[in-house]
């Protein structure tokens, strides 16, 4: 019944919004929270979503809000965040905002009558990519986090937090949890999978059954600093002791995934700091972090235990002290307790997602995602879904983030099919 939104007008759409970033000459997208290049794509977007018939606003966090509003008790909420991380894709986040806005113009050509009221928003910070603030935007609005939690952040600027929203005329002290999630009968996030698995299969949709569970820990190793011609045997070098945990992890990792198509779980160390960086001297310390993601917590727990466990160990031999703290798990960014669990998207609307695909001919597959998404900070409260399209070469936060206009014009279909069966929810 409803015509196609052509991929290539998507793609054009997508060119469109990539304009807004600071310029960089390795040609990515730049566009951090509370900047120039923010409040830029927000007036644009506030200019086509009102000439759409739409209600504009922003709310206490800055997160972006156009609502068609029939005056129905309930809304549909559409959408995805609007920044990027430094030198980023054209797709990733601005993908779920151009295709809520293009499937809202869609019904309307349709003269379609929704139930529902339908409303897109283009979440504020879902990166942290300035302040460590990862989900900003949806998590102060669900009120999964308090925003004070955040009062001690600054950028590499030196500007706080409270002084960047400050400038985009943003007071942290008045930012607050609607009260008005119950409103929301379903949440529906289209967004680029940023992992191989649906190019590798061949297939169109990915239908997301849930974020999974993410650990990250911070390890400071610290030793005694000794002249490299040091040559006892009793060196505590927290250098050689890390290889050794790493090592270790990374034999164990690969045992754990051997045999299975695809990895059952991953593990990043994306952050070392050595301190003294000498040629000739035995760093005194190293920190690193550790990320485990998994869509088997269990697996993560054990994995996570032996780690510690090897730490400890092997920092006691060595004679030195190991300090391990934790940093922002999935729980904190959905605001849940229980780490046992990823985080579930709702069973209806993943249906609703895959009978969507099914009605357009595509073909899909139920999937995890391995990545955090604005999504997680709505599940637990909120009736929510996510539909992912293929990420070329499984590329993300890089400039050569691409995905092909006709996966851009399934996903946005499955996207609209979506809505108008989530309509027809209570
Ligand atoms: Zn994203």
């Amino acid at each position: 019944m409803n015509r196609i939104i052509s991929g290539a007008t998507i793609l054009h759409d997508l060119e469109s919004l990539a304009r807004f970033s600071v310029p960089t000459s390795k040609g990515g997208v730049t566009r951090l929270p509370w900047t120039y290049e923010d409040e830029q794509v927000v007036l644009l977007l506030t200019d086509t979503l009102t000439a759409l018939g739409l209600q504009v606003s922003r709310d206490t966090a800055n997160n972006l809000w156009a609502v068609w509003d029939v005056d129905a008790d309930r809304s549909i909420v559409i959408g995805s965040h609007r920044d990027s991380v430094p030198n980023g894709g054209r797709f990733d986040g601005a993908l779920g905002v151009i295709g809520a806005m293009r499937v809202i113009q869609q019904l309307k050509a349709d003269q379609y009558r929704p139930r529902h009221n339908i409303e897109l928003v283009a979440w504020n910070d879902e990166e942290g990519a300035r302040f460590g603030t990862t989900l900003f935007g949806s998590r102060i609005y669900s009120g999964a986090t308090q925003v004070t939690q955040f009062s001690d952040k600054i950028d590499r600027q030196g500007t706080s937090l409270a002084e960047a929203a400050l400038q985009a005329g943003y007071s942290v002290e008045k930012m607050e949890a609607t009260n008005h999630l119950s409103r929301m009968a379903a949440y529906l996030e289209l967004h680029i999978e940023q992992g191989p698995i649906l190019e590798r299969n061949h297939c169109h949709i990915g239908v997301v059954s849930g974020i999974n569970v993410q650990f990250r820990e911070r390890f400071t190793m610290r030793g005694i600093r000794v002249h490299a011609a040091y040559s006892g045997a009793d060196r505590a070098d927290p250098i050689f002791a890390t290889a050794e945990v790493w090592h270790n992890l990374m034999t164990t990792i690969h045992q754990a995934n051997h045999g299975y198509p695809y990895p059952r779980i991953a593990a990043t160390v994306g952050q070392v700091d050595v301190h003294s960086h000498l040629i000739n001297a035995v760093p005194p310390d190293i920190i690193w972090t550790l990320d485990l993601r998994s869509d088997d917590a269990s697996l993560a727990q054990e994995m996570l235990e032996m780690v510690h466990g090897n730490v400890e160990r092997i920092a006691q031999r060595a004679g030195f002290n190991a300090e391990i703290t934790s940093v922002d798990d999935h729980t904190v960014l959905a605001g849940t307790t229980d780490s046992s669990q990823p985080i579930a998207f709702d069973p209806v609307l993943q249906s609703i997602v895959s009978d969507a695909a099914r009605d357009g001919g595509y073909s899909f597959q139920h999937m995890a995602s391995w990545a955090g998404h604005d999504a997680m900070a709505l599940a637990p409260r909120v009736p929510t879904a996510m539909i992912f399209v293929p990420s070329y070469k499984g590329l993300s936060h890089t400039p050569e983030e691409w995905t092909d206009p006709m996966d851009l014009e399934r996903g946005v279909d499955v996207l609209l099919r979506s809505v108008i069966k989530a309509d027809t929810l209570p």
